[in-house]
């Protein structure tokens, strides 16, 4: 029955001279994620975009494209020609699918962009309503508050009749140059921070440390399924994995308990800015949120970040840890997040870390550490891998 599918656009709309680029953007991932459907059409116009089914079933259609960043709402929709009578059996067609016999009330809301068409978009309000309700059964008229409303756009090249939208995932379309080294654990929070960055229309490439055999095989392998899911919404994402074992250790040998884990952070970010330096990201993104745990307080985050002039994206700072496990299992990640494998954080995680550990502490105490060099040997042991959008169903991760 339904024939097109209708995307609107979000924040797009308000973009001035940029919305071209924005709307270029967004066809290209419209495009990649439907690369499957051969038949399928995408039709771009100013103020929204047109999905041609050609056969395609609908509903794995509209899945897919609620994981583009730039899509404010998306609605099935059936096509007529310019024809009243055509207009209003396929009204009540499609009034009759959506409220598949319970009662409702509803409310028909006709635009008339193309003129040419010789009836005033009131007398089809009526119209097309009084035809719908003469043919259904428990259903009622509410202007204000409808639980359903028929849409009907009369354009130049049809009649679009279109009913409830379904939610778009919001944010902006990824701008490929537009780069952020994301500091990937395989904890809850920094792949929601992922999912956060890349909402806003950025690309990103993750950096994760790794420090074998204190890690295992298999956290590395929890983190390449983050990776998979987040690829979902932005494409092939690159991963970078550091090892990290070198510095580990130096760190615990020669640098006091309390100021280990600030100085490990310290070297993670020198790391992750010399990666994205050779990688051409514009900034680094961690899923911190403030006050969490001990690096987290703003004291931490003060000493850590004295080492990168670099901006850190910091997408969760605000929110509590039970707002970012909704997102995380809205979006698929926590059942991957929670599987209990060791992190290279925890494993060397001192007894009692400092948690308001100061600059010049920080500072002194790394004059007794190699930093150059630490950071030149993890940088050239980087293992850069490609996480592929396609490959495999993402359910046999889950
Ligand atoms: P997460 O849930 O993301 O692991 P967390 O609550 O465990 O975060 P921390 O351990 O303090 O918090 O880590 C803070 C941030 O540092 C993480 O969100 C992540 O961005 C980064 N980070 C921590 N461990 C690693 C790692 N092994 N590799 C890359 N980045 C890391
Ligand atoms: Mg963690």
């Amino acid at each position: 029955m339904y024939d097109h599918i209708i995307i609107r656009y979000g924040e797009i709309s308000l973009k001035g001279k940029n919305r071209k680029g924005f709307i270029t953007s967004l066809k290209k991932r419209v495009k990649q994620v439907l690369t499957d459907y051969d038949s399928i059409e995408v039709h771009q116009s100013f103020d929204r975009m047109v999905v041609k089914l050609n056969g395609a079933n609908h509903e794995p259609v509209i899945n897919k494209l609620k994981t583009v960043f730039g899509i404010h709402s998306l609605s099935v929709a059936i096509k007529t020609e310019h024809d009243l009578d055509l207009i209003k059996e396929k009204a009540l067609q499609l009034v009759e699918d959506q409220q598949r016999g319970e009662s409702m009330t509803f409310k028909v809301t006709v635009r008339r962009p193309f003129k040419q068409f010789p009836h005033r978009s009131q007398d089809m309000n009526r119209d097309i309503g009084g035809f719908v309700l003469r043919n259904t059964e428990n259903l009622t008229v509410d202007v204000h508050n409808p639980g359903m409303e028929l849409k009907v756009e009369v354009k130049q090249d049809g009649a679009y009749l279109s009913c409830n939208n379904s939610v778009g995932a919001g944010g902006l379309p990824t701008v490929q140059d537009n780069k952020v080294m994301l500091m990937l654990s395989g904890g809850i929070d920094s792949p929601v921070a992922g999912y956060l960055t890349m909402k806003r229309g950025v690309k990103v490439e993750a950096v994760h440390f790794h420090s074998p055999p204190f890690t295992s095989e298999r956290s590395r392998q929890k983190v390449e399924d983050l990776v998979k899911v987040l690829t979902r919404y932005g494409g092939d994402i690159r991963l970078h994995i550091v090892p990290f074992t070198n510095t580990q250790k130096t760190i615990q040998k020669e640098m006091p308990d309390n100021y280990s884990m600030t100085i490990m952070r310290r070297m993670m970010m020198r790391i992750t800015e010399k990666l994205a330096e050779q990688n051409h990201a514009l900034a680094i993104a961690t899923g911190e949120s403030l006050g969490q745990v001990a690096s987290q307080t703003i004291q931490s985050m003060n000493t850590i970040n004295e080492v990168t002039n670099y901006p850190i994206l910091r997408p969760l700072i605000s929110m509590d840890k039970l707002e970012i496990m909704k997102i995380s299992r809205a979006i698929d990640l926590y059942d991957i997040s929670i599987r209990p494998y060791e992190d290279c954080c925890t494993v060397f995680l001192p007894e009692a870390p400092k948690t308001k550990p100061k600059r010049e502490h920080a500072n002194k105490f790394e004059q007794y550490l190699p930093v150059d060099e630490l950071v030149q040997e993890a940088v050239a042991g980087v293992e850069t891998i490609i996480i592929n959008e396609k490959d495999e169903e993402f359910s046999d991760l889950l």
